[in-house]
């Protein structure tokens, strides 16, 4: 089962040091056999290797190792935090920062030249999902184009942009009709849900069979909150 949280634009580097510590504390306290990864801001990324039971991930980089590329981030940049862990293809990215396909295409084939481990973020939004289950299906597919989907380091993230965010889940049964068809063409590839997720809905998200555990934004920003999430995971039998 894989719990992970995303900080996007939040966090400092100082209170995401103190919200690590506290998490590796609680890990190290209980008997949690979940895979944990967080993302924060890469001004607030750590040295991987300081944590021994959750994994660190960048939420971006641009699929180069150096250069000149104003503003962005590197392979070389993340291996001096051995960085081995990303989220690519994330609608804040594709919607609001304008990333295409084509980008997302390559920095997926960059992370896997890497050997790095990817969450792959797919989903549809609302008026795509009002026209029905096909449109969404369609529209999702189209969000693998360029994309291997046999990568054994990959898991995929359904998350319907109209439930990022916004305090609004998807309905669970709709989520496991889309969760079951796409883990029919994913096979052994780890499949989480995203999208205002909480310790209310958590535990009916992961009962569901087609679901290998979650992407959380909000709830998981506060620590407590965050573990609170980890341990209603765990207790759930699968
Ligand atoms: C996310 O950022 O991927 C996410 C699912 O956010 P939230 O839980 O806040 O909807």
């Amino acid at each position: 089962m894989i719990v992970a949280a995303n900080f996007k634009t939040n966090h400092t580097r100082e209170t995401a040091a103190i919200y690590l510590d506290a998490l590796e504390l609680f890990l190290d306290t209980s008997f949690i056999d979940c895979d944990i990864r967080v993302y924060p801001p890469l001004t607030a990324l750590l040295r991987a290797d300081l944590y021994s039971h959750v994994k660190l991930g960048a939420q971006n980089f641009y699929p180069v190792v150096s250069g000149a590329y104003t503003g962005e981030i590197g392979s070389h940049q993340l291996g001096e935090f051995g960085i081995k862990n990303v989220l690519i293809g994330h609608s804040e990215r594709r919607v609001t920062l304008k990333e295409t396909q084509d980008l997302i295409a390559q920095k997926y084939a960059f992370a896997k030249e890497n050997g790095w481990e990817i969450i792959y973020c797919i989903g549809e939004p609302k008026d795509v999902r009002e026209q029905g289950i096909s449109a969404v299906l369609e529209y999702l597919w189209s969000e693998f184009d360029g994309i291997d989907m046999d990568y054994e380091r990959l898991s995929v993230a359904y998350e319907p942009i109209w439930a990022i965010g916004t305090g609004v889940s998807a309905k669970i049964k709709d989520i496991d009709e889309i969760s079951n068809i796409l883990k029919s063409k994913l096979g052994n590839t780890p499949l989480l849900y995203g999208g205002s997720v909480n310790s209310e809905n958590l535990s009916s998200i992961i009962s569901l069979s087609s679901c290998d555990g979650v992407l959380v934004g909000n709830a998981a920003l506060d620590v407590a909150n965050f573990c609170k999430l980890i341990q209603i995971a765990q207790n759930v039998k699968k």
